[in-house]
Parts: structure tokens; sequence; C-alpha cells
């Protein structure tokens, strides 16, 4: 059966089973469950839940593996370094990676005892950088700046070393790489972004292809807490059915973008790894399956990518991305990147193509003057 089919079904009740195909979310804290807790399969709502159970089943068909889900996607990096790292070990970490993911490394890794490397995504730099590591973390392509690294060639290198790989897969989703299949020991994403795809919810996963280490990710959830709230997962569901059909027109849209600002006096520099010129051009096209919804570029000033922003009329100012609505915002207004004042990330949505580029060339022309 082809992937997209898969997908579409994945964690839906079975065909010939009477009822709804999706059962709606369950809402219950604690469940009637009297005398020996382990001989009922449901007692209470931090440990398990069967609107999760569903959801965790399409994620594993996606991934390729077994998954977990948790509150955010930050929950679920949380839930890798917690499980991975003690005082002593030493993480690899790309200098480039998502802020908050360095932000938690320095705030909490680094106060119990944790030591944090930081090397470039691009030519694969972290390679250089790993003897003595526990952990090597990899973002591919990175937010905000699009840059690729090699998943294989690092997990090899990593393997060689006795390193264990975590891949932030978020920015492409599984439906476009596939690092276990890769190789990697574990998979995060935020499912707040494209997976969902609706800018309705905030989740996040971790998948792994190890059942013991399944175990050690569930554990850390009920420990912690880091638990989804179960109307969030049943949209989470609802949504991931169509996670082909939006990102396929989402990626197409993207690379007619990135193809026409690449044309634009306007626009200083256009990161997309679907463009040949793109120092990660090949190694993308080799580990995905397209180059993804997410177009960077710069206009060089704060003043012009404000003005940029103010004049779009169709395409909403807002972070985040991945969503069916077009976004961009101006990504220094957050601090703790190394991009210019003028780089714009822009989230390419479901709208016709011919109204996001509309849209941006009218807004490029008061960026220009
Ligand atoms: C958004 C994001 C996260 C964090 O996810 P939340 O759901 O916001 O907690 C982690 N990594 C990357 C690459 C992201 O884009």
């Amino acid at each position: 059966m082809h992937r997209d089919t898969m997908i579409l079904h994945a964690g839906y009740r079975a065909h010939q089973e009477a009822g709804p195909f999706l059962a709606g979310p369950q809402f219950s804290s604690t469940y009637t469950a009297p005398g020996e807790p382990s001989s009922h399969p449901l007692t209470y709502g931090r440990f398990h839940n069967p609107t999760w159970t569903a959801w965790e089943e399409a994620l594993g068909v996606l991934e390729g593996g077994h998954a977990v889900a948790y509150a955010s996607g930050m929950a679920a990096v949380a839930a890798v370094f917690g499980v991975c790292l003690k005082p002593g070990d030493v993480i690899v970490l790309p200098a480039d990676s998502y802020y908050t993911t360095r932000w938690l490394a320095s705030d909490w890794l680094k106060a119990i005892g944790v030591d944090v490397r930081l090397a470039p995504t691009r030519d694969d730099a972290q390679a250089g950088v790993l003897e003595g590591a526990r952990l090597l973390w990899i973002e591919t392509p990175t937010n905000p700046q699009l840059d690729v690294c090699d998943i294989e060639a690092l997990v090899r290198t990593a393997r060689s070393l006795g390193v264990l790989v975590a891949v932030d897969n978020t920015t492409a989703t599984a439906w476009l790489q596939q690092p276990l299949a890769l190789g990697a020991d574990y998979v995060v994403a935020s499912d707040t972004k494209a997976l969902t795809g609706h800018s309705d919810l905030v989740l996040g996963h971790v998948a792994t292809a190890d059942p013991g280490r399944v175990t050690a990710l569930r554990t850390w959830r009920t420990q912690q807490g880091s638990i989804p709230g179960p109307m969030e997962v049943w949209l989470a569901h609802r949504s991931l059915a169509t996670l082909p059909l939006r990102l396929d027109r989402q990626c197409a849209s993207a690379h007619q973008l990135a193809d026409f600002l690449t044309s634009q006096s306007a626009v200083e520099a256009v990161y997309y790894p679907g463009l040949s010129d793109h120092p990660g051009h090949a190694i993308a096209k080799r580990q995905m399956q397209a180059f993804g919804g997410v177009v960077s570029f710069d206009l060089g000033t704060r003043a012009r990518a404000e003005r940029f922003l103010s004049s779009l009329s169709l395409v909403r100012e807002a972070t985040s991305f991945g969503g069916v609505h077009s976004t961009a915002e101006r990504r220094a207004r957050w601090g703790g990147d190394a991009i210019s004042e003028g780089f714009i990330r822009f989230s390419v949505g479901c709208e016709s193509s011919d109204d996001i580029l509309n849209d941006v060339a009218r807004a490029l022309e008061p960026a220009a003057g």
C-alpha cells in the first residue's frame, strides 16, 4: 500500500469495526478500577489515555518506529535530554538549532553538569567535535536558516564513536524525511507545526525503533507530567490524514516562491534547500522527499522587512510555521539567532500559489524603496 494511504488510515479503528472511524477524544482523569491496579488497562489520566494510544500508533506508521506523544515540542526535546544525559556527559548541539533547544541546554543541562558543545549544521561540522560525547543532536533543515546536514553520514560517524543520535525533524516532518530509516536513535518533532498544520494546538512527540527506549520515554512523561491533552491529540490525529496533501502543495508553492524571490532585486539572499545553489541542496535532495514549506530570505534591513510585512494583505504576520494559512515574520525580533535584522521566515500555506506570489510581489515594492 502507498505510504500516503497508510498515513490517512493510521491509528483509525479497524475497517470492520462498527462506529466512528476515529474514536472521539477521551476526557478522563480517572477510571473505575477496583482492587489490583495492574488488572485494569486504564487507571489514571497521567499514565495513559486511549486517544494518545491511537495517535501514537499513527505516528509510529509515519515515523517507521514507536512514538511517544508530549505536551509540546519542547517537552519532547526535554524528554530526550532527560532519558539520555546525566552529569558528566557531553551533548553536541547545532550552533544554529532552534533557539529554545540551545536555551534549555545552556540553562538546565549546564546546571546539572552536562557539557554542551556547539558546532554549525553546515558541512556536517558537528562530526568534528563528537569525541567523548554521549548525544549528537541534529536539526535539518534548521529553523530558521534552513541549513542542511547529512543525517546518514553523521549517524555513521557517531556510531563509530559510540555516540547516540537524535534528530529534530520539525521543519521537514516525517513525511518528507525519515531519520529512523537513516539510522538515528531518536526523532523529535514539534507537532505544533506542519505535521498538524492548522495553527490550533501545541504538541510534540519522540520516535525511536527501540522498545526499551519507548519505556524510558513513557516513564519520563509519567514522572514529569509532560502529557498532551486529549482534545489536542484528537485534533492532531484528525489533521494527520491530510498531511501528504497539505505538504505536497506547500512544498510546491514554497519552491515557486523561492524561485521568484531569487529574481527580485529587493531580496539580498534566499535560503531554501530546493534551490540548486543552496549549499545543502544535494544532501537535501537525497534525504528529503521534497524541500519543505518554509522559505527564508533577507531584505537587508529591519525597516525594509517591517515595510514588507506591513504591506502584505493575504499573508499574516505571525510566528510559528507549517499551517495551511501563509504566515511570515521578521525573525530577529525574537533574538537568539545569528541572522540579519532584515531576515524573514516565510511559511507557505495552502492558498493558491498565484495569490501568495502576488501578495509577496506587491509587498516587495515598498520594501525595495
Ligand atoms: C517549534 C519548534 C520546537 C518547539 O516546539 P513547541 O511545540 O513550540 O514546543 C522545537 N524544534 C523546532 C525545530 C521547532 O521549530
